[in-house]
């Protein structure tokens, strides 16, 4: 078992490419590392040059107290789980799971008894003569699992292991992978482009986008404090609702100008972020998250409202997901692109979850009552939370 740490990495491609920009990053032993971002954010070429398995352009690769740049991915002693799953068709899960070690040398009662217990740990004894062919996808990936776990790595680095799995059978995988990873205590770097994934099973998320790392921390930092609006956008379902606005001051106080309308922020963010009262007439973006809109109408609601306009209620049993839209101007927040927050057409969208007895027409104006402790305010440029100190 084993730190990981990655100083100053970058990857250039031979076509000039370069898809991992001067990244540092630190996994402590024993943490479960989420790497996520949008497809083609250069997340599995960052797994790939840890595992040994991609030529690093700049920086180096530590693990434990050893640069591994020029190790082979056998000597960096890890052990991988790939999408595909990658098993012998013509072994038993008992032989593709012990594969390694009779690789390695080792005697057959040593090899019978690792298999076995990780057989157990995995609750595949009952499957151990069977072959891949006849088994589930959960079945195969558990036995992609097990090949792993076996070897005694330092680290497991898996690449999208879930991502072939139904959506129910992904949602067990996740908490069973997630609660194994902690009895083992293993290091653990995990691609997925799936937030929900990150935000479940990491200890640890790192937010990745064109190859630059945008913010890692516990699932709640990312989701309470982003570092910008790339990561407030990406982490969260329903996205956080996102709206420009500017700056005002008024007799002490301090609120969003959203156009017709504006809202007031709480004295507790202005006390937190004093630098706010030099902000009067700046651009910004105000964002929002669905959960903190409530049910209108309220007798004694004493809290700022945002006036909307009912497009869809969706209802989902224990709760609704009402759609919208304001007037504010709204925000595009661009994954690809260098440039992160293109111009928008006005109209800006504003998604509420509500309890399930909230009762909104269609077609009607509403004034959503907002709880807005949780307001966050990025740069209207760089989009970077200007209410945070990072
Ligand atoms: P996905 O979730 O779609 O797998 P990813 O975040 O894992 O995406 P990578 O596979 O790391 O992304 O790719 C990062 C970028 O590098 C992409 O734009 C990809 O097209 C590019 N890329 C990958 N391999 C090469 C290569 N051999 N030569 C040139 N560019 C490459």
């Amino acid at each position: 078992m084993a730190d990981i740490a990655l100083v100053g990495v970058s990857k250039r491609y031979q076509n000039g490419f370069e898809a991992v920009k001067n990244i540092d990053l630190k996994i402590v032993d024993g943490d479960f590392l989420v790497l996520v971002g949008p497809s083609g954010c250069g997340k599995s070429t960052l797994l790939r040059m840890i595992a040994g398995l991609e030529e690093i352009t700049a920086g180096d690769v530590v693990i434990g107290d050893r640069v591994v740049n020029d190790e082979s991915p056998k000597e960096r002693d890890i052990a991988m789980v790939f999408q595909n799953y990658a098993l012998y068709p013509h072994m038993t899960v008992r032989k593709n799971i012990g594969y390694s070690l009779r690789l390695a040398g080792l005697a057959r009662a040593e090899i019978d008894e690792r298999v076995e217990h990780v057989a157990a740990l995995l609750q595949l004894t009952d499957l151990l003569d069977r072959k891949p062919g006849l088994l589930s996808g959960g079945q195969r990936q558990r036995v992609a699992m097990g090949r792993a776990i076996v070897r005694q790595p330092a680290a497991f680095l898996m690449d999208e292991p879930l991502s072939n799995l139904d959506a129910k059978l992904r949602v067990q995988m996740r908490a069973e992978v997630a609660k194994l990873q902690r009895d083992l205590a293993v290091t653990t770097v995990y691609v997925t482009h799936d937030q929900v994934e990150a935000m479940t099973m990491g200890t640890r998320v790192a937010v990745l986008k064109n190859g630059v790392l945008q913010q890692v921390g516990t699932p709640q930092e990312l989701y309470s404090r982003p570092s910008n609006v790339f990561v407030a956008s990406f982490i969260g379902s329903p996205s956080m609702n996102l709206f420009r606005g500017k700056i005002v001051t008024s007799g002490g106080m301090i609120g969003v100008d959203l156009g017709s309308q504006a809202l007031a922020i709480p004295e507790a963010t202005v006390r937190a972020t004093p630098e706010l009262a030099g902000f009067a007439g700046r651009e910004i973006i105000m964002g929002l998250r669905p959960e903190s809109f409530g049910e209108p109408g309220i007798p004694g609601d004493q809290r700022e409202t945002l006036r909307v306009a009912v497009e869809l209620v969706e209802s989902l049993g224990a709760g609704k997901v009402v759609h919208a839209s304001t007037d504010a101007r709204s925000v595009c927040v661009e994954e690809r692109e260098q440039s992160p927050l293109l111009a928008a057409p006005d109209g800006a969208p504003c998604v509420a979850t509500l309890g399930p007895k909230a009762s909104l027409e269609v077609g009607s104006m509403v004034d959503l009552p907002v709880d807005t402790s949780d307001i966050q305010l990025f740069d209207a440029v760089v989009g970077d939370n200007l209410c945070k100190d990072y």
